[in-house]
């Protein structure tokens, strides 16, 4: 029998859910770009993303995904033939390290695996030995959407301190932005790199560099700065088509808006954080349970380096069967693993990031736990109680 039909629940780390009332505020024909509402709406964004960073600094909005914000970020930070120093937890912090590169930047790379957050002592070590002052930058991915490690920002940035090196901090939010806390201002962020289509709710489409003071000084310079990608006008423009070098993202920014408004002023961010907090550990207390009695795995054994958005798990050579099942059975995608040393088939990740609530969360484990029986994927007995008290006691 199958059971898929009803409404289909995507459940992988990006594009995430989407609100109706997200989808529903784009839903409108085409506004004029040159004055009225869309100015102003536009103009009420700029507070509202300084509030989800935890900045009273810059924020530029690019038309792009991702890895479109990574190249805005690249591209006025560095010159050609400067130097950076790329921090790896994932793929995603390889990608980032990858597309600096090819910009003609030297990057020297520490690489902690896919299983722990990046040693604090380690970086202090790397920048005291580099007593020039020759590196800009250094690069640090939050929470690598692949291998789900946490990062310690603000542990990162004393380091930085302590050995007296004055380079840059930047770091990618994009899978852990208005999930997981991130305070920039207080943890010494200067360079902040976000998208839309993760914690923000809306579709993929806006890309979101944050820069402090000390960023637009420092690379006042960077000759990679192109005049698509220059964050100047995007933060600071005095005509409106400045602000997207060109035609505005015009119905992303009304979806943006509803999504803000939700975050900010209705649900609140600290609420946001916690809600996804719950909804992790509620998934981590299942996978728990269900390794008890089967080869199945957290890839991060430490709680304090996991993600609070997105959940790496190893399935001993039975995630693709899982994976399907759960997609074809019972209308649950989960995302694919990415990025790990073993076989892809060993790896999937739940995603409980964005629009996401408990009913969503335990359906979600419950779908995964009918799978494994359907499959005769030996596992632990209890998953679905041990979430169920995790809500229980939130
Ligand atoms: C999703 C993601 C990206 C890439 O975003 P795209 O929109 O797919 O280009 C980069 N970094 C992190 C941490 C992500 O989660």
């Amino acid at each position: 029998m199958n059971l898929a039909m009803g409404r289909p629940y995507l459940a992988i780390p990006g594009p995430s859910v989407m609100p109706d009332r997200v989808l529903n505020a784009m839903h409108r024909a085409a506004p004029d770009i040159y004055a009225g509402a869309l100015h102003d709406m536009t103009a009420s964004l700029y507070p509202d993303l300084r509030a989800v960073a935890r900045t009273d600094h810059h924020v530029a909005i690019y038309i792009g995904n991702g890895h479109a914000a990574w190249e805005a970020a690249n591209c006025n930070l560095f010159s050609r033939g400067e130097r950076a120093l790329a921090l790896t937890t994932g793929a995603f912090g390889t990608s980032w390290a990858n597309s600096v590169e090819r910009l003609g930047v030297r990057v020297d790379r520490i690489d902690f695996g896919r299983c722990d957050a990046a040693d604090p002592a380690r970086v202090a070590e790397a920048l005291a030995a580099d007593p020039g002052h020759q590196i800009k930058v250094v690069l640090l991915t939050h929470v690598d959407t692949a291998s789900t490690v946490r990062n310690d920002v603000a542990a990162v940035r004393a380091a930085m301190d302590s050995a007296g090196h004055p380079a840059l901090l930047a770091v990618d939010c994009i899978a852990s932005l208005a999930c997981d806390p991130f305070l920039m201002d207080e943890w010494g962020v200067d360079v902040m790199v976000g998208a839309s289509q993760k914690g923000l709710m809306t579709p993929p489409g806006l890309g979101l560099v944050w820069f402090s003071d000390r960023a637009l000084e420092c690379c006042s310079g960077s000759d990679l700065r192109t005049p698509y990608w220059d964050w100047t006008p995007r933060a600071f423009a005095q005509e409106y088509w400045q602000r997207f070098c060109g035609t505005a993202p015009t119905h992303h920014l009304f979806g943006l808006r509803e999504a803000l408004t939700m975050l900010v002023h209705e649900e609140g961010l600290e609420a946001a954080w916690a809600r996804h907090r719950t909804l992790a550990r509620a998934v981590w207390a299942a996978v728990d349970v269900w390794g008890q009695g089967g080869d199945i795995a957290l890839n991060i054994a430490d709680p304090a380096a996991r993600g609070h958005s997105v959940t790496s798990v190893r399935v001993g050579g039975a995630a693709t069967r899982l994976r399907r099942w759960c997609a074809e059975q019972a209308g649950v995608t989960l995302g694919v693993g990415l990025g790990m040393e073993d076989a892809e088939d060993d790896w999937l990740r739940i995603a409980h990031m964005g629009h996401v609530n408990a009913h969503m969360t335990l359906g979600a484990l419950s779908v995964i736990e009918s799978g494994l029986c359907a499959l005769d994927i030996p596992h632990g007995k209890g998953a679905l109680e041990a979430a169920a008290s995790v809500i229980a006691s939130a």
